[in-house]
């Protein structure tokens, strides 16, 4: 049963997340609490929760960062909610991610750990170990998107890819306007890069500029999406609680 500070975090006022959906989330929360958090208080410090780090010229939200009580290492524990089974294709794309690679060059971690729960209550985790070579792979990545933003950054259109209208199974939300070319002209200011800015740049430049002219996403937002982020605030202020108390 989660406490009432729990049910504010993750609803917090106007969230129009259905009824269904919030009985879904409890669950996966209560779950994921169950599984991981005692194990986790014995094994590690607490650091922080909920951060966005800065840093490099890009910056990404940290859903825990731990530290191993006997090695001292960095640890990012990264949540990952689906509606979909956690198979190997879930894990592979995981692994072949840079977000894991992003986010331990951003606290200097040594670890990051993803783990996954969907609807059904099937719990997978991944343990990566950061490859000393990391920052490497990371500054090189950031450096050929920042030259590519440096290009485009004057332009109020950025160049569009079409091939990328119905990525995900679902039409682009600004489909419309980039078909009657009717989509607002402005140029928007670079800022440091989110793993998902960058994922947005380079499936399409314009879906990205979109995107920093709508910050909320919510021509964007999916059920999945609003039940992931409301697990994140449930398991956020758990996690809070449970250490700091
Ligand atoms: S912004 Fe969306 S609709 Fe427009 S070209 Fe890019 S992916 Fe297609």
């Amino acid at each position: 049963m989660l406490s009432p500070e729990v049910i504010s975090a993750m609803y917090p006022e106007g969230s129009t997340l259905p009824e269904w959906d919030r009985e879904d989330a409890e669950k996966m929360v209560e779950e994921v609490v169950d599984s991981w958090l005692a194990l986790d208080y014995k094994k590690y410090d607490f650091v922080a929760v909920e951060t966005d780090y800065s840093a490099y010229g890009m910056h990404g939200v940290i859903d825990l960062l731990l530290r191993d009580k006997e090695s001292q290492a960095l640890v990012v524990i990264d949540w990952k909610t689906s509606k979909n089974t956690l198979d190997a294709t879930w894990r592979q794309r995981l692994v072949d991610s840079y977000q894991w690679r992003m986010y331990a060059h951003l606290v200097n971690a040594q670890k990051v750990i993803y783990r996954g729960i969907n609807r059904k209550l099937e719990k997978k985790f991944i343990e990566i170990e950061v490859p000393k070579d990391n920052y490497i792979v990371v500054e090189r990545q950031l450096l050929g998107i920042n030259l590519m933003r440096e290009g485009v950054k004057n332009l109020s259109v950025w160049p569009l890819n079409t091939q990328s209208c119905y990525a995900f199974g679902r039409q682009c939300p600004y489909y419309l306007d980039c078909q009657g070319d009717t989509m607002p002209r402005k140029v928007v200011e670079l800022t440091p890069l989110s793993y998902s800015q960058m994922q947005d740049f380079l499936l399409c430049p314009e879906r990205c500029r979109r995107r920093r002219i709508d910050p909320q996403g919510k021509g964007e937002d999916s059920e999945e999406t609003s039940i992931g982020r409301a697990v994140h605030a449930g398991l956020a202020e758990i996690y809070q609680q449970a250490f700091t108390l």
